[in-house]
């Protein structure tokens, strides 16, 4: 009987202890200026420096709130044809003598924690008693602006061309529109087509999305790969454009004609540059954190706040997991928590807090229930990695106390006392954009001592919503 139950307590063991072990791929995006590097830097920061000996820091994370949090550190990363995420560099930026935002994020990188914990419940607490288990935790940060591209999957390049073309009103502000339509229009689809006439009107193109995105303050830009384009630079693939839509209306078009190549290589762009990001590496996400900067997309004006929200219901399809989904059809995702945060929540006064919550709710509701229904839990957040500001009161002859928040203003580093303003609770309307009095400023990073007094609001709310079931 002894020998018995012996025996089933040590398979119950190993079990546990292969169940104890677990791997978890964490992946971060969010569009350019998100926050995802100071993000990343922050939460590896905190996991680094959380032991039963230091657990305030994250006191809404439960393994650390409750001791269990044993130690982690950085191990060995298991893909070795992608980058490292630069954690040393970034940290040693914030914590310069003057510091700095890290660099933004431009491409994919990885990095992988192994987070050592007391486990709280189960077989594994019952009989491993005073043992650990380790979650390995891979946090995967990619540029979000590569999701965008997803609908190309489900377009010819006739119909991708018509929708490039119905964000014309948008491109006309650009300065590079006109150039652009000369040189796409003097194009005789129907001609044979020829390499250097085809990259001179793709690098006009490309001239205009970059200045639509990094000028204009616009998110939403096809082909993605065009405004970072990497190793891709210079080659065929990314040589292609859309043709107007006067210039589509033949039936059938000559084998080496210009519409022909372009149609050729946007259909090996969808092969080759799309689909293999989604079989390669989102495939594989166990999770996913999309962070939303809203007071920028505010600070930019009516246009630019709604083309945003586009951008991000554009994002929210990579998510759609039903039956009939573009992505399914390729593979079985495997996504089970989906969270949006709004990021930079220190930017703004503690009272607009909420807002900026309903705001981010209001931005996804068009796509709110596509994950849910297929096994995926979505939550949305306002967060901030590293706060670099402080909140106050002021008192004013006029409205009385008033909410204000302190920090280095970024542009000029002058400590400033301000109040940004008011965040709309719904989409704004008409009246909202004429009578609108907001300001979001930019901040410097906090001037601190050491890693440890990095101060953040809401990330340990963060952690646990997306690794605390793991931690258990
Ligand atoms: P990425 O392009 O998504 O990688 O975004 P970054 O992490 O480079 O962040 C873009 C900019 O946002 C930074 O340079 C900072 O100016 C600002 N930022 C990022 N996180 C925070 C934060 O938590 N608080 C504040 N106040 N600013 C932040």
């Amino acid at each position: 009987m002894n020998r018995h139950w012996q025996q089933l307590k040590n398979k119950a063991l190993e079990l546990s202890y292969r169940t104890a072990n677990q791997h978890l791929r964490l992946a971060v995006t969010g569009l350019a200026g998100a926050g995802k590097t100071a993000f990343i830097t922050a939460i590896i920061n905190k996991l680094l420096l959380v032991s039963p000996n230091n657990s305030k820091q994250l006191p809404l994370f439960s393994v650390c709130r409750d001791q269990r949090l044993l130690a982690t550190k950085r191990v060995l990363q298991p893909d070795l044809q992608l980058a490292s995420f630069g954690y040393e560099t970034a940290l040693n930026q914030l914590l310069a003598e003057t510091p700095q935002w890290p660099p933004s994020t431009t491409n994919i990188s990885e990095l992988r924690l192994a987070i050592k914990f007391r486990p709280a419940q189960g077989l594994l607490a019952k009989f491993l008693d005073d043992t650990s288990a380790t979650l390995l935790l891979d946090i995967v940060d990619y540029p979000g602006e590569w999701l965008l591209d997803l609908p190309m999957l489900g377009l010819s390049y006739q119909q991708w061309c018509d929708s490039v073309w119905a964000s014309i009103d948008n491109f006309r502000l650009s300065p590079y529109f006109e150039a652009f339509e000369a040189k796409v229009s003097a194009l005789l689809p129907d001609a044979e087509a020829s390499d250097e006439q085809l990259a001179m009107v793709a690098a006009s193109y490309q001239q205009l999305l970059l200045d639509m995105v990094q000028q204009q303050g616009f998110y939403l830009a096809q082909p993605g790969r065009l405004l970072l384009p990497g190793d891709l630079a210079g080659a065929p693939i990314l040589s292609f454009f859309p043709l107007l839509p006067q210039q589509l209306m033949a039936e059938k078009w000559v084998s080496g004609s210009i519409y022909r190549v372009l149609e050729h290589r946007y259909r090996e762009y969808v092969a080759k540059v799309v689909k293999p990001f989604y079989y390669d590496y989102f495939a594989g996400f166990d999770r996913q954190l999309v962070l939303v900067d809203c007071f920028t997309a505010l600070n930019r004006g009516k246009a630019q706040f709604e083309d945003m929200t586009r951008a991000l219901n554009a994002i929210t399809q990579s998510f759609r997991f039903g039956n009939s989904s573009l992505l399914r059809r390729l593979f079985a995702p495997k996504i089970d928590k989906l969270l949006f945060a709004a990021s930079k929540v220190d930017q703004i006064t503690r009272d607009q807090q909420g807002n900026v919550l309903a705001l981010l709710n209001a931005m996804l509701a068009p796509g709110r229930n596509f994950a849910d229904s297929a096994g995926c839990s979505v939550e949305t957040m306002a967060v901030s990695a590293i706060r670099a500001t402080r909140p106050g009161m002021v008192s004013d002859n006029e409205y009385g106390e008033q909410e204000v928040v302190t920090g280095t203003r970024l542009s000029d580093r002058q400590y400033v006392t301000l109040y940004p303003g008011q965040v709309p609770r719904h989409l704004p309307d008409e009246t909202f954009w004429q009578q609108q009095g907001f300001h979001f400023c930019d901040f410097a990073p906090p001037k601190v001592d050491s890693a440890e007094d990095f101060e953040h609001v809401r990330l340990d709310h963060l952690l646990e919503f997306l690794l605390g079931d793991k931690l258990q």
